[in-house]
């Protein structure tokens, strides 16, 4: 071998062997980088992730989900059986509406007693004095009657027992009876208009002070629709209070009515834009509405409810906006009722808790109020204790028949 051949074979010998230090360096850095084995709960490794170098050091793992986490299958579970089918509660049959009145008739005792009993006793006097016709007064009053009403009806009575000259108590309880219905407002139209449109079912808005029965009597209401036939979606739009959407959504398992709810707190305008929407995917024939009713300040309650029916309108016209008020709460109902009409245009009135009042009278005193028709009366906390307000029956109810 010629020197320079020697001299080659040595460099590219020590190249060699340079080359190969340096791969067992970087060999063993890349060895001291690689991420700590995995921990015993497997978790998802996006497949790009770079084994090396800087960016395997940080730590990625606080982020990172188990499979069960992430809801990925895992190959190596065994497949799991179906979980058998819940059997679906069996639902309840309402009570037909037609002659609930005169069922729950007896609910009415306490208003019977003060005001149709009361006032017959008086009538039925021998001598029709002065003092006697202001205590007739008085008990109208007293069972919330209203002032310009009690007039109205004294005023006639008077007129009337005059003609009459001797009364049997059977003239009397006509006499009373018939004026009684008048001061009710005979021609009312008292249906609650669910018709809707061709395409839409008809929608429902129950407004209402938390606290008067709105969430209970929507419930009631979707049972007495579907005692009627007719299929019902519930629009959890009461946000505000904690339990309702729960307690809806239990009024609407019981006679096979999907409820749509959101979150709490949630938007309560697109809530109802959704119940709506789902009602007419649904191809229900109602939709019925239930909202919050905080008048925190008359303000927020007309934002708040003017934006829901603004929203549902956008699916069709409303076709009832009833407001809900507790007959026992007398005079504070009507200033209720007062603001409600101003927020709202309302078509209908219901009056809960009636068998918890002797005021029966507020039924004259609301409708006079609002120029708007009692609809519905609520008589008790069970499921099918709301009524479709008659007048006549309501006034037998109270004077007896
Ligand atoms: P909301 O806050 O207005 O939705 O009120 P709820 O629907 O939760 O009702 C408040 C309370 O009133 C509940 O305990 C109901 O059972 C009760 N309630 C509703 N309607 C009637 C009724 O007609 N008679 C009686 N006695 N209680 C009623």
């Amino acid at each position: 071998m010629e020197l320079v051949e020697i001299v080659i074979l040595a460099v590219v010998i020590a190249l060699v062997a340079v080359g190969l230090v340096g791969g067992l360096v970087v060999g063993s850095r890349k060895k001291k980088q690689l991420p700590p084995p995995p921990p015993s709960t497997p978790t998802i490794t996006p497949p790009a992730e770079p084994q090396v170098g800087e960016e395997a050091e940080t730590p990625r793992d606080e982020a990172r989900r188990t499979i069960d986490e992430v809801g990925l299958p895992d190959a190596t579970a065994p497949v799991e059986e179906e979980a058998p089918v819940a059997e679906a509660p069996a639902l309840e049959v309402p009570e037909p509406t037609a002659g609930r009145l005169v069922r729950l008739r007896a609910r009415l005792a306490r208003s019977q007693n003060s005001l149709g009993k009361g006032l017959l006793t008086l009538l039925s006097r021998d001598n029709l004095d002065e003092d006697t016709w202001e205590e007739i007064e008085d008990t109208l009053l007293t069972a919330d009657v209203g002032v310009a009403p009690t007039q109205e009806l004294v005023e006639r009575l008077r007129e009337r027992v005059r003609v009459l000259g001797t009364r049997t108590p059977e003239e009397l309880r006509t006499l009373l009876r018939e004026e009684l219905i008048t001061l009710l407002g005979p021609d009312f139209d008292r249906e609650v208009k669910t018709e809707g449109g061709a395409e839409t079912p008809g929608v429902v808005m129950v407004v209402g002070v938390n606290g008067t029965g709105k969430t209970t009597t929507t419930g009631k209401l979707a049972r007495v629709l579907v005692a009627d036939g007719r299929s019902v979606v519930l629009g959890a739009a009461d946000t505000f209070r904690a339990a309702a959407a729960d307690q809806l959504q239990t009024w609407g398992e019981r006679v096979g009515a999907r409820t749509v709810r959101g979150p709490e707190g949630g938007d309560p305008a697109s809530i109802a834009y959704d119940a709506v929407k789902e009602g007419i995917a649904e191809g229900a024939d109602v939709v019925l509405i239930d909202t919050a009713g905080r008048l925190h300040t008359k303000t927020g309650l007309m934002d708040e409810l003017g934006k829901v029916k603004r929203v549902v309108e956008k699916h069709g016209p409303l076709d009832e906006v009833l407001l809900v008020l507790d007959a026992t709460t007398g005079q504070n109902g009507l200033v209720q009722a007062r603001v409600f009409a101003e927020v709202v245009d309302i078509t209908g009135i219901v009056l809960t808790k009636l068998d918890g009042t002797a005021k029966g009278g507020i039924v004259i005193a609301v409708q006079r109020e609002l120029g708007v028709p009692v609809k519905l009366i609520g008589l008790g906390e069970g499921p099918d204790d709301l009524a479709p307000f008659e007048p006549g029956a309501f006034v037998d109810a109270l004077i007896g028949d």
